[in-house]
């Protein structure tokens, strides 16, 4: 389907008193109505940055450089600040860690549902019943008698489901989810995530899912970009990129999930090498000092992002993947 976001080429650079220091370096992914995107990476990949620059929700000493980011043709990077105001937690709802945030703490949940459907036009009337229909959706149980409390009644995980019911009283088209559930146990953390995969098939909603987990792209996923020190270094669909990764990097955290049958999963294995500091990254391919393909290449120049021929919608940043069409097995002496 056409995408209902395409981000391209999107650059930030962080100030720090005279000095700049890029930060994103020519992101480029789509996300689609129906479908679940996942953005995953480790911490300080830029990841939430991402997601805040499309917002225009950066840090003060943050600043997008160059790029666009096209939501229904509008570049949301261009737009002025009321027009922006408009779309966010309207037609784009964020949905962060901590719920906490984004709701008010002194009105009750109904209230904070009802007001978003009559700000977006409904009968004052018809508000109070369709807020708790609203509520029943996203698994909130006897919504008739929560409807009339507070979000400190509820806990993080009814919370995080209030949230989701107010972007869709919002009629929001696409939900940037930033590690939505990082904060709850693991059953209700795979609840709420079933609850965003109904709403993309029940209403076609577009999900960008912001994780470090790459279980949970296994999960809930269906297209999946990878990100390392402020790149896109492999972009494609779940099921091939998890069945053919193309980039070293994609490769050694599919290894490093734990795996149920696996005796190592208490001890999960990580991979080697430290996560760069974006103010010094090496020349070349950022990832080249934990590359066990690393050629002479990789240390002076960067790789694009680029297709790869013979897979249809994949793309790495990688010059071995490039140079050979495909990276070589993994060897037994990696693999050890
Ligand atoms: Fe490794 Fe070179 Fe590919 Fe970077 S470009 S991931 S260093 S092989
Ligand atoms: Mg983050």
């Amino acid at each position: 389907s056409t995408p209902l976001i395409e981000v391209q080429n999107l650059r930030t650079a962080f100030a720090f008193g005279s000095r700049t220091v890029p930060a994103l370096h020519d992101v480029s992914f789509e996300a689609s109505p129906g479908r679940v995107l996942g953005i995953v990476g480790e911490s300080g990949s830029g990841k939430s940055l991402t997601a805040r620059a499309i917002m225009r929700m950066l840090p003060e000493n943050a600043s997008v450089e160059a790029g666009e980011a096209r939501f229904d043709g509008r570049n949301l990077l261009e737009l002025d600040e009321n027009a922006m105001r408009a779309i966010r937690g309207a037609e784009i709802a964020m949905v962060f860690q901590d719920p906490q945030t984004a709701l008010n703490p002194v009105k009750t949940v109904g209230w904070q549902i009802e007001e978003a459907l009559i700000v977006h036009g409904a009968a004052k009337a018809g508000a109070r019943s369709r807020a708790i229909e609203l509520l029943s959706m996203v698994g909130i149980p006897e919504p008739e008698r929560r409807i009339d409390e507070f979000p400190h009644q509820f806990s993080g995980g009814m919370r995080q489901r209030v949230v989701i019911a107010i972007a869709i009283a919002n009629s929001a088209r696409l939900i940037i989810a930033d590690e939505p559930t990082t904060a709850l146990d693991v059953t209700i953390q795979a609840q709420v995530l079933r609850l965003l995969v109904d709403l993309k098939q029940r209403l076609g909603i577009a999900v960008i899912l912001i994780t470090h987990d790459m279980g949970v792209v296994a999960e809930i996923c269906d297209d999946i970009v990878v990100m390392y020190a402020g790149r896109v270094v492999e972009r494609g669909t779940v099921e091939a990129v998890f069945a053919d990764p193309q980039h070293p990097y994609t490769r050694d955290l599919l290894h490093s999930m734990p795996r149920i049958d696996s005796e190592r999963r208490a001890e999960l294995p990580t991979i080697p090498g430290a996560t760069p500091d974006l103010s010094r990254l090496p020349p070349g391919c950022p990832f080249h000092p934990r590359c066990s393909l690393a050629e002479d290449v990789c240390r002076t120049s960067v790789p694009p992002l680029a297709a790869l021929p013979g897979r249809p919608g994949r793309l790495t940043a990688c010059h071995v993947a490039q140079r050979l069409g495909a990276l070589p097995p993994r060897t037994a002496a990696i693999e050890a």
